[in-house]
């Protein structure tokens, strides 16, 4: 999966969510989020992010990012 980190606190594009073709981007508190079960792991909004906020959950110590984006997306 995919997930949203800190760089998207207060960014106003919306990119990344347009071109998800499965629709998994939620709004959390201050961050937009991905849900960690409905990605599909496709990478295409992850060079559309002008903050490089968007980052494969294979980088390193993406555990407690994975959970944020879950808390977050799960809230709907
Ligand atoms: Fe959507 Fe693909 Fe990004 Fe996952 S990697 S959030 S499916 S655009």
């Amino acid at each position: 999966t995919y997930v949203v980190t800190e760089n998207c606190i207060a960014c106003k594009y919306m990119d990344c969510v347009e071109v998800c073709p499965v629709d998994c981007f939620y709004e959390g508190e201050n961050t937009l989020v991905i849900h960690p079960d409905e990605c599909i792991d496709c990478g295409v909004c992850e060079p559309e992010c002008p903050a490089d906020a968007i980052r494969p959950d294979t980088d390193p110590d993406m555990e407690r990012w994975v959970e944020f984006n879950r808390k977050y997306s799960e809230v709907w």
